[in-house]
């Protein structure tokens, strides 16, 4: 069974890698998008720490009194989500055929437009407290503050991650496709999750040991 939007695992390293694996499989059978709807993404956004529960309230709320705009803000958090993922694979290739340069050109201003849209409704605001200085605060227009949100992450993510520690869970060797940034000392984390791919990896590998030992005897 798969998991609700809530228990879906964040294991990306990066709210932006976390988007790109609400999609799942990316290989062979028909994929399955766990934003389903406006109050999946929701869910999923709070989930994730890109907004707060009063955030989800407010977005919520004008998302209930307009299904249009929520549509359109579903709308434009796939886009984001399937622009970053073309960037990411180009990056980063798998099994699948090389990157076409004119797709991911197209993908990075597509997410280009969709931050320059997030940026222009922005604020920049005093902050207060024992932390004094000014803040880029993004989703001051309630109905778009998620997709802000979704473009400010991807753009984080491009500008300032080390993108030479972008990983794909090995589907060669079973793993998931799913994306994460490797935080590790020595960059050799190899699956998404040790609790999930690793342990089912480990155990396919111990079969076909104990399967080998059978064989040669
Ligand atoms: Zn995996």
């Amino acid at each position: 069974m798969r998991p609700d939007v809530w228990q879906l695992p964040l294991v990306g390293g990066h709210p932006a890698f976390d988007l790109v694996n609400t999609v799942e499989p990316r290989d062979g059978a028909p994929p399955h998008d766990h934003l389903s709807g406006p109050a999946a993404l929701l869910g999923w956004t709070v989930a994730a720490g890109l907004i707060d529960g009063d955030e989800a309230g407010r977005a919520g709320q004008v998302w209930r009194d307009d299904p249009v705009a929520a549509e359109a803000g579903l709308a434009a958090v796939r886009d984001v989500r399937e622009s970053l993922r073309l960037v990411m694979f180009a990056l980063v290739p798998g099994g699948e055929a090389p990157a076409d340069p004119v797709a991911t050109g197209a993908a990075l201003v597509r997410l280009h437009e969709r931050w320059a849209g997030a940026a222009g409704r922005a604020a920049l605001v005093l902050g207060g407290g024992d932390r004094p200085g000014v803040r880029l605060t993004y989703g001051t227009v309630p109905a778009m503050l998620i997709p802000d949100r979704v473009a400010e992450a991807a753009l984080d993510v491009l500008r300032t991650a080390d993108l030479t520690r972008v990983r794909r869970c090995p589907v060669a060797d079973g793993g998931c496709d799913w994306l994460f940034l490797d935080h590790s000392r020595n960059g050799s984390r190899r699956w998404c999750s040790m609790a999930d791919c690793g342990t089912s990896a480990k155990a396919r590998r111990l079969t076909e040991r104990r399967r080998a030992a059978r064989t040669g005897a």
